[in-house]
């Protein structure tokens, strides 16, 4: 084997995964996003992230779901948890019953207003951004621990930060490679990102893109600024037309022109389904030897698309 195909094969095997799905919407659903989650879990992810709906709609199927995937497999779930429309007993309430189940890695996230309150502020509830929400989940978890001493930092001897003393949790939050809809330009979106650093977010996923350079531009910004969290690639394989839209039109993002074209004028679903997997695979290739610390695949609760991206990556056999 050549240098280069060893060093290949080595990155290969260690490229660090992790993937996220939404709850079942109905009683009949929860069966079948079970058995994704099996087939998810079968190849070693880091975590499953599971997404929580706006306003608390989907409490319970993700407290569920993220208890299952606790119970049943032996992957570590990231429970996604939202604050806006809540008041701050709610959101302590909610927070502590995550914990409570044992759940110790979460994605913070303030969530979107429902359509009719998008003109105004009223939405947000007690909590502003999901920089609150970072801070909640740090107060709410020290309050639970049992009390103990703990030195006084020495002069001298460096701060320590109140996010070391504490049991791990990790908190992740949203980052916009290509910006937040409600952001005035990039600064902004790293200077929110800087905040929830500095509050002890330790992590970061990103929002679904589709040009490696998205991704790469933005860290080399939010490095320079001082983010020093991992930031994880969000990536989704779209394998329809229809598919395309949809998420360009929930997100916000950019249309993808010349994915846009590939999907138009592939002849088949099957067709187009290669399209989207060879799009996703040379996306997650080109992160990564950009230097990104993993991929999150977002899974849109089938399994086929993101382990069909694993394998051609080398990432899975
Ligand atoms: P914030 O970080 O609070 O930012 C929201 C906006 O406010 C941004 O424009 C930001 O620049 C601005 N802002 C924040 N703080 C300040 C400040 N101090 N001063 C001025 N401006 C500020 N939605 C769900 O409902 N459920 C989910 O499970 C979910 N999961 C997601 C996972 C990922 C990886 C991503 C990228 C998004 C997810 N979303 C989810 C969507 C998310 O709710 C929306 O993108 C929402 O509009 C913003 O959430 P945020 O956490 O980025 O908010």
């Amino acid at each position: 084997m050549s240098t280069h195909a060893a060093v290949q094969a080595e990155r290969a095997t260690g490229i660090p995964f992790s993937f996220e799905v939404y709850p079942a919407r109905s009683e009949s659903q929860v069966e079948s996003v079970h058995e994704t989650v099996q087939k998810l879990a079968a190849v070693a992810p880091q975590f499953i992230a599971v997404t929580y709906g706006a306003g608390g709609s989907s409490r319970d199927r993700s407290l569920d779901l993220v208890r299952y995937i606790l119970t049943e497999t032996n992957v570590p779930p990231m429970a996604h948890l939202t604050c806006v429309g809540s008041t701050a007993n709610e959101a302590n309430r909610l927070v502590r019953d995550f914990l409570d189940a044992g759940i110790r890695q979460f994605l913070a996230i303030r969530g979107d207003a429902p359509e009719d309150a998008i003109e105004s502020e009223d939405f947000l509830g007690d909590l502003r951004s999901a920089t609150e929400l970072v801070q909640l989940i740090h107060r709410v978890q020290s309050e639970r621990e049992p009390y103990t001493e703990v030195d006084e930092p020495q002069w001298g001897g460096g701060a320590v930060r109140l996010s070391q003393r504490r049991e791990p949790v990790r908190i992740g939050v949203a980052a916009f490679p290509n910006g937040h809809p409600q952001s005035r330009n990039r600064a902004q979106d790293i200077d929110v990102l800087l905040a929830k650093q500095a509050q002890g977010a330790n992590l970061a996923i990103t929002q679904l893109f589709f040009d490696a350079d998205d991704y790469l531009s933005f860290m080399v910004d939010a490095r320079a600024a001082g983010v020093d969290f991992p930031v994880i690639p969000g990536i989704m394989p779209v394998t329809s037309l229809g598919r395309l839209n949809r998420i360009v039109e929930i997100t916000d993002e950019p249309m993808p022109v010349h994915l846009e074209a590939a999907l138009g004028s592939a002849s088949d679903a099957a067709a187009q389904y290669e399209v989207g997997i060879a799009h996703a695979t040379e996306l997650a290739r080109a992160v990564l030897d950009g230097g990104a610390p993993g991929i999150h695949l977002y899974a849109f609760n089938q399994h086929a698309p993101v382990l069909d991206v694993l394998t051609r990556l080398g990432a899975i056999d």
